[in-house]
């Protein structure tokens, strides 16, 4: 009898600590500094990876970077007995397209996807582009090595493919490089309608561009701080869709935000060495990324990147001027951080792949009433749900309460005009979905 009580009160203790996992720990270990140190070095030396650049040689140009790259993904899927499968997306863009099409260009992107063992058609995508220029974006000829922008994220991304690949997820992964970045965004766009096409359900893009440099222009050297850019709401949104925030909330509540806070997160448990800063914007003032396309087909998408940017060493013709040497070279590049950054991808999108799906629905009452209310769509393979809440004021869900074996609840006490709400579900080992913000309301 007492041995059966000690038993009863060692699950729920494990239970109850049961917030981290030692695989996360263990995924955080094995990504590795030299690998990425590799990869970039491999990369730079093509010359110039620009997207107009040769596509014949074996040595210099997007053609040989992209057939390295494929190569590698197909190595990393030999060591898991053939988990990925690495596949060339491409469209032919016309002269003309913008002004830095200055020729017909198929754009090439790479895509190695990790099929989920129970949720196939949902996919958590990594990215990195391919592409790399100079001074001049029509310039497809010169030296262009783009060690930091962006070597650094698709090495990484690559590095994230050899680590997770050693595991089993519930829902797909996909990493992938991107072209046409510098173009215009190119490449995003033609995997975010291949996506479309497809019918994917897409839980979200994680656009790593420039995870490499830790001095900025600012005069700060950190190897712990990084950004999170997340745009505010959809520009998928409809009419009745803006009109309803206005009553209900949910100017800083988009599904993008949603993942940038569960980036932020799941970095705060695992590896709370580092500095996650959640900007509230898209992109940074004026300027764009990979992640936007997705965001324009109604997905959620963000930017994971370096917090403190050398503009001398982007987008830079090599040279020395004034004292100063421009140019994205190797020199500049910390691959440990690197690894860092690469890490807190690989972690965030192994909790995603191994949580349940979202629920579909979350319905909000409690006008005119002392509590709030939620009312929930199951969720098949969730063991439980948890309830957020937060001050409308505060970036994170500060409080929650776990429920099992219902799909509605009311927190007794909690006023529903005074914090925002949300809704995850949660799996068997703990991982979470990301936060639902409600989309429907009840009285
Ligand atoms: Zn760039």
């Amino acid at each position: 009898m007492k041995k059966v009580l000690f038993f009863g009160l060692l699950t729920l203790t494990l239970s109850l600590t049961a917030q981290t996992d030692q695989r996360i720990y263990d995924i955080i270990d094995a990504v590795s500094a030299e690998r990425i140190e590799k990869d970039i070095t491999t990369l730079a030396n093509f010359g110039t990876r620009h997207t107009l650049s040769d596509t014949v040689s074996q040595t210099r140009g997007i053609g040989a970077a992209r057939r390295w790259i494929k190569a590698e993904f197909e190595k990393t899927s030999e060591a898991c007995n053939g988990c990925l499968n690495v596949i060339y997306q491409k469209d032919l863009v016309k002269k003309g397209a913008n002004q830095r099409i200055v020729k017909d260009v198929e754009v090439v992107n790479v895509l190695a996807i990790q099929k989920g063992t129970k949720y196939p058609n949902r996919y958590i995508i990594m990215s990195g582009d391919i592409d790399s220029r100079v001074s001049d974006p029509t310039n497809y000829t010169d030296n262009s090595p783009g060690a930091n922008d962006n070597a650094s994220g698709m090495a990484g991304t690559m590095e994230a493919a050899r680590v997770l690949s050693k595991y089993k997820f519930e829902n797909s992964i996909i990493y992938m490089g991107l072209s046409g970045e510098e173009q215009g965004l190119f490449g995003g766009g033609g995997v975010a309608g291949y996506a479309k096409e497809q019918g994917w359900e897409v839980i979200g893009i994680f656009n790593n561009d420039m995870i490499g440099n830790i001095t900025g222009v600012d005069g700060i050297t950190s190897s712990t701080d990084f950004r999170i850019f997340s745009e505010p709401v959809p520009p998928t949104e409809t009419e009745k869709q803006r009109k309803a925030r206005r009553f209900y909330g949910g100017e800083v509540d988009g599904i993008s935000r949603q993942l940038a806070r569960y980036v932020h997160k799941t970095t705060k448990t695992y590896m709370p060495e580092m500095n996650p800063m959640m900007i509230y914007r898209l992109d940074r003032f004026g300027r764009g990324g990979h992640h936007r396309p997705f965001n324009d087909a109604g997905f959620p998408g963000i930017r994971i990147m370096e917090a403190h940017e050398n503009y001398t060493q982007q987008h830079q013709d090599i040279r020395v001027e004034d004292g100063i040497a421009y140019g994205d070279v190797l020199e500049h590049v910390n691959f440990e951080y690197a690894a860092k950054l690469t890490a807190v991808n690989a972690i965030s999108m192994a909790s995603i792949a191994w949580a349940p799906p979202a629920p579909k629905e979350v319905k909000i009452g409690g006008i005119v009433e002392p509590s709030a209310k939620f009312q929930w769509s199951k969720v098949d393979g969730a063991k439980g749900y948890k309830i957020y809440w937060r001050d409308t004021t505060s970036p994170t869900w500060d409080n929650s309460r776990y429920v099992q074996d219902v799909t509605e609840f009311t927190l007794d006490g909690i006023v529903i005009d005074n914090y925002f709400f949300g809704v995850s579900s949660v799996g068997a080992d703990g991982f979470e979905s990301p936060v639902v913000f409600p989309n429907a309301i009840f009285r």
